[in-house]
């Protein structure tokens, strides 16, 4: 089959086409800028980058350029549109309804738009993508892959917050967890690198990008995870501040003179390493600030470390024990100077780091040396791969 995966934000649309049998990309890109000019970047699998500045009023008009470079007949990937069998959709907020992905109609969409009052900068954005799908081609199947499904596992002394109750009843307010397609598609890496069956392995998974978490996985379920209600919560991040006591931000609106939305916009979009430095959220950037002596850029890494070996630690206690520890994303894929803080924190679970290997980047290798007593992994994460592959399933499964 030929999937179509489909990350639809409120100005971008990344997709990728891939066949499901090989698992082979056979083109990807992005659609930039919709609804302000418009940028349609296409790259298919044999050939040159093209880029085209077009325009992009609205989505509709970015997924029918997409489908138009997909079947051009000089540079195109596919011979016409029937060769799409499926569009597999990234959905970022499931709630409680969604624990698994699940093929779109007409009632499930409206059940996504229910969760939307719970992650009102994402799911109308992804759903915006559903609906120019279904405008351009009304017969192939979709199936929404949602980014809080894998965390539905959790037991409930893991997702309630300690707050009344009936605001869990009413509202629905807990710990939902995100990332979740790729915290699933890493830890089963693990299992299979390892040899080990997955409803026996107990792995804690570091996705460490531009948004960051960390999920414990048990026998194949997620028992815990940093995010929260929404993706604020836990982990330093790029922008994001993570955990803060919520004291601060009735403090901080006061001094500061900010209405709710601006105290918001400030952890969301000004915190993080880059609020920390007040120089980049880009790691590369302040290892370059940190190595020519600037102390906010080394501080504000440190920091980050330091959050990530507290959650490491808090999740070999909730599982009683850990036998794989994955660095993933960004970041965890990319920084080996940030994985060696990390885990020079994890020295009392006997992990010891292999110098040499941790110089890796973006490949499935083994991080720790062979006498550690906990592995360490780094597993490149493919989200898009994961969506396709539960695209397939899915639909053959109905
Ligand atoms: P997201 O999907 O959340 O936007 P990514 O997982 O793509 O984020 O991670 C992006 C981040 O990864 C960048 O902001 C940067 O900090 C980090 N990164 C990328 N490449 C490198 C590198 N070579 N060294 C260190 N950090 C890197």
């Amino acid at each position: 089959m030929n999937v179509l995966v489909i990350n639809c934000g409120s100005s971008s649309l990344k997709y990728q086409v891939i066949h499901s049998d090989s698992e082979e990309v056979l083109a990807k890109g992005i659609c930039e800028r919709i609804g302000i000019d418009g940028r349609l970047v296409y790259q298919p699998k044999d050939g040159e980058k093209e880029i085209t500045e077009a325009s992009m009023p609205t989505h509709t008009e970015a997924v029918r350029m997409v489908l138009d470079a997909l079947v051009n007949p000089k540079t195109g990937v596919l011979e016409s549109l029937n060769a799409i069998d499926a569009v597999g959709h990234r959905l970022v907020h499931g709630g409680e309804k969604f624990a698994s992905s699940t093929l779109l109609n007409e009632q499930v969409i409206q059940a996504v738009e229910e969760c939307s009052d719970l992650a009102p900068l994402h799911n109308p954005a992804n759903l915006i993508g559903v609906r120019a799908c279904q405008e351009v081609l009304p017969n192939v199947p979709m199936v929404g892959v949602f980014d809080t499904a894998f965390h539905q596992t959790m037991p409930q002394e893991a997702y309630l917050y300690g707050i009344p109750y009936s605001y869990y009843e009413t509202y629905k307010v807990r710990k939902y967890g995100f990332h979740g397609t790729s915290h699933s598609y890493v830890s089963k890496r693990a299992a299979e690198i390892l040899g080990r069956p997955y409803e026996q392995l107990k792995t804690i998974v570091c996705h460490l990008g531009n948004g960051a978490s960390v999920c414990a996985v048990k026998n194949g379920r997620s028992v815990d995870t940093s995010m929260g209600l929404s993706p604020l919560e836990g982990l330093i991040m790029g922008t994001r501040s993570g955990d803060i006591d919520p004291s601060a931000v009735e403090f901080l609106a006061k001094k500061e003179g900010l209405t709710m939305e601006g105290i918001m916009n400030v952890l969301n979009k000004e915190s993080g390493v880059y609020g920390l430095s007040g120089l980049s959220s880009d790691f590369r950037d302040l290892d370059q600030a940190s190595t020519e002596g600037n102390a906010r850029a080394k501080i504000a890494v440190d920091a980050f470390c330091y959050r990530t070996a507290k959650y490491i630690g808090a999740y070999a206690a909730a599982m009683n024990g850990v036998d794989a520890i994955c660095f993933t994303a960004g970041v965890g894929e990319n920084d080996g100077k940030v994985r060696a803080k990390v885990c020079s924190y994890l020295g009392y679970l006997g992990i010891t780091l292999d110098e040499k290997a941790n110089q890796a980047r973006g490949e499935e290798i083994r991080l720790s040396t062979p006498d550690s007593s906990v592995t360490v992994l780094l597993v490149p994460t493919n989200e898009e791969l994961a969506i396709c592959r539960e695209t397939v399933a899915m639909i053959q499964h109905n």
